[in-house]
């Protein structure tokens, strides 16, 4: 990671991917220099900003105003806000929004929003014309600290997130933490679930540094960047190592195999936003290990009292309306991606910063921790 120069200058991480490499710039106002940054990587090329319709108010003019200034075209594709806009209808639209633009290969699209538009116009990306470069700008925090990089573009199946999509990696990825004022608190506080992710899964120094700053990382001051760099920077690392998931990559997983269930069984919607679920998912994670007797029980909930101090649920009861039953939570289970061979792939830890992939957990020892979980209520 190159640290700033002088304060106020941007962080910039670098994603080492060969040909496919790129930058993670991340600052306060970086916004105002997306078109001279757009025009340095594409000259000459037109823009097709995708953004959802609660970002284009507040966000969009001054990103069409950037680009303007440093000489390039842009149009603006609009979808709904929302995991509903992850479906084919959407993608369809967007898709024949590019092609109407006449956005060609040479040209670029920029995917302003959160993790959902970063997702679907990243995919809309990687289809188009066979492939269009495009340059994230993530408006939400976890969108800047997870989903932007990475290069992975999804849409949802009725059976399942993120089942229909494909690796494409973006030129640049532009984190402003200036736009994450406009955040709701309550979508700011999903974000932060994966802040601490990345802690648990390999930097528990980074972890305790959460536990000590997080304050200061909700009211926006410079451990904000610090923490979103640091989050970029581990990201960074585990995808240059694996890029298509092959190993290391699924450790990002952490909380997700429970997650994804409860996410789907809340139907995708505000009830549980996705963040959330991973709360949940990371604790139910880590208490499933030492029930496996891999760590201290003081390791879970030392995780789990961190969580929930910054305001994040961590038992399926803190779910609205109720968590599903246990049936339907394995038959979720069993639908995402992953399984493989009728064993379940976990991520468990030895420890905090410690987790590894466990791929072959057996199904019904989940089932008895998840009816036990339920059994608290
Ligand atoms: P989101 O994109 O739906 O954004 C959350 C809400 O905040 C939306 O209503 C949006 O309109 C609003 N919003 C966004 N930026 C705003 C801003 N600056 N000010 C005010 N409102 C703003 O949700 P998300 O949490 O950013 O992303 C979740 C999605 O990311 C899920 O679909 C998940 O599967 C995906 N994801 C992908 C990866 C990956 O590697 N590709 C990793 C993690 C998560």
């Amino acid at each position: 990671m190159t640290a700033p120069l002088r304060p106020g200058d941007p962080t910039i991480v670098k994603v080492d991917l060969g040909e496919r490499a790129y930058d993670i710039v991340i600052g306060r106002g970086l916004l105002a220099s997306l078109g001279t940054r757009a025009r340095a990587l594409k000259p000459g090329a037109k823009a097709a900003i995708v953004c959802d319709e609660a970002v284009m108010p507040l966000h969009l003019a001054t990103a069409e105003a950037a680009l303007k200034s440093a000489g390039l075209t842009s149009t603006a594709i609009i979808v709904g806000q929302g995991e509903g806009s992850k479906a084919f209808a959407t993608l369809e639209r967007v898709c024949e929004g590019l092609i109407a633009a006449k956005v060609e290969r040479g040209d670029l699209v920029i995917a302003l929003g959160g993790g959902v538009v970063g997702d679907l116009a990243g995919f809309a990306a990687a289809i188009v014309r066979r492939g269009l470069d495009y340059i994230q700008v993530p408006t939400t925090l976890l969108a800047q600290v997870d989903s932007s990089v990475g290069g992975k573009t999804a849409i949802n199946s009725s059976l399942g997130k993120n089942l229909i999509g494909a690796f494409h990696q973006p030129i640049l990825v532009l984190a402003d933490t200036a736009i994450l004022d406009t955040l709701p608190a309550r979508q700011f506080r999903a974000g932060y679930a994966e802040l601490v992710k990345h802690g648990l899964l390999g930097d528990a120094a980074f972890f305790s540094w959460l536990e000590a700053n997080a304050k200061e990382v909700f009211a926006g001051t410079a451990a904000r960047e610090h923490a979103i760099a640091t989050s970029c920077r581990m990201k960074a690392d585990i995808v240059a190592r694996d890029e298509r998931e092959a190993g290391d990559r699924a450790l990002l997983n952490l909380g997700h195999t429970f997650g994804h269930a409860l996410e789907a069984a809340a139907g995708f919607s505000d009830r549980l936003l996705h963040g959330e679920a991973i709360a949940i998912g990371i604790t139910l994670a880590f208490a499933f290990s030492a029930k496996r007797g891999l760590l201290p029980q003081a390791d879970a909930e030392r995780v789990q009292r961190h969580l929930a101090a910054v305001g994040l649920p961590t038992h399926v009861s803190d779910i609205p309306g109720g968590p599903p039953g246990v049936d339907r939570l394995m038959e979720l289970m069993a639908q995402d991606k992953k399984v493989r061979r009728g064993k379940l792939i976990f991520i468990l830890a030895h420890g905090i910063g410690q987790a590894f992939v466990a791929p072959d957990v057996d199904p019904a020892e989940v089932r008895a921790f998840i009816a036990e979980k339920l059994a608290e209520l």
